[in-house]
């Protein structure tokens, strides 16, 4: 089957503090945490607006509704990064009871609204924020922490179906542990080098950085669209790669916005036109700041795209749902 349409694929990262512990101290960021809270209904009504499917891929420390809960969720055999930095257990001790006293670490109600929609995806970010390319850790506590993810998702109804790795970091023997559990697709980077994740001090240099922020603005990359037909199965897992993480709104680059988002809709009407995917993502944490400038700047896109949808039948789904579609092309 030749493909008849594109598709715009939208999946964020769900993860609150568990996904940036060790980066960031949280009392530097709690404004952004805080407000996923605003966030997210607000995410949900605007994609009802233009009829657009999210993915969700949600940390699963996220689901537990409380510490009791916690403690008896997170897995026996836990990553031994040599980077102890990595290791998100040592912060349990420090966190609070429930999501009430600790909106930081907690979201079951924020993961109830989405499901609630109807319409979007639940997906899996790992359970506790996994870096696959980490030294010190291995597939074996990998597959621990997937199984806790799904254990815990399943507890709440949900049946995970694709993977979003942190940090992007990707390698074959964990796409091979996913598929053993189900899992059908994940995503992956683009093809620059600017994005390979596997080297991860490489990807955290000023330079690699910088050449990202630039491409932002700046076609460096290319559009990274896909064709539905060139997608490639990695260890048996569909590979939906990303087009472009969608960067939060940026005060003293302003006068650059329009710049920026008018090279992410030149790479969804390129998609649109050529019958392949443009997919986007951030996290929704990274619009807990200048809220209403994120806001404008994502509907923005979202018009594009139903325009595209009216012009070139350009399409929308779920990260799950394309791999079911792209197994039939
Ligand atoms: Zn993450």
């Amino acid at each position: 089957m030749k493909p008849t349409s594109g598709y715009f694929i939208v999946s964020l990262d769900f993860e609150l503090f568990w996904g940036v512990f060790d980066v960031k101290k949280l009392n530097d960021y709690k404004k952004n945490l805080q407000n996923v809270r605003v966030v997210i209904p607000r995410l949900l009504k605007l994609a009802d607006a233009y009829n657009i499917k999210l993915s969700f891929a949600t940390i699963g420390l996220l689901f537990v509704k409380n510490k009791e809960e916690l403690l008896e969720a997170i897995p026996a055999i836990k990553p031994t990064y040599s980077n102890q930095n990595f290791n998100p257990y040592r912060l349990i001790e420090e966190i609070g009871t429930n999501e009430a006293d600790d909106p930081y670490h907690y979201a079951n109600s924020l993961i109830k609204q989405i499901q609630e929609n109807g319409k979007h995806e639940i997906a899996c970010h790992t359970f506790s924020h996994y870096y696959v390319n980490e030294d010190g850790q291995t597939t074996q506590q990998f597959e621990e922490d997937l199984k806790a993810a799904i254990a815990i998702a399943k507890k709440n109804n949900v049946e995970l179906k694709s993977i979003v790795f942190p940090r992007n970091q990707i390698n074959e023997s964990c796409l091979n542990v996913c598929k053993k559990y189900g899992l059908t697709n994940f995503r992956g980077t683009e093809k620059h080098w600017m994005f390979n994740t596997h080297d991860t001090k490489k990807l955290g240099s000023p330079a690699h950085k910088g050449f990202r922020l630039l491409d932002s603005y700046i076609n460096l990359s290319g559009y990274n669209t896909y064709n539905l037909s060139s997608i490639k199965n990695l260890s048996g897992m569909v590979n939906i790669p990303s087009s472009k993480f969608f960067r939060p709104y940026s005060k003293s680059l302003k006068f650059l916005e329009p710049r920026r988002i008018s090279r992410i809709k030149k790479g969804m009407t390129l998609a649109a036109k050529n019958n392949e995917i443009y997919h986007i993502w951030w996290h929704p944490h990274n619009f807990g700041d200048n809220i209403d400038a994120n806001f404008n700047n994502l509907e923005q896109l979202f018009k594009h795209y139903s325009s595209l949808n009216n012009d070139y039948n350009f399409n929308n789904d779920t990260m799950a749902g394309l791999a079911e579609i792209i197994k039939k092309v």
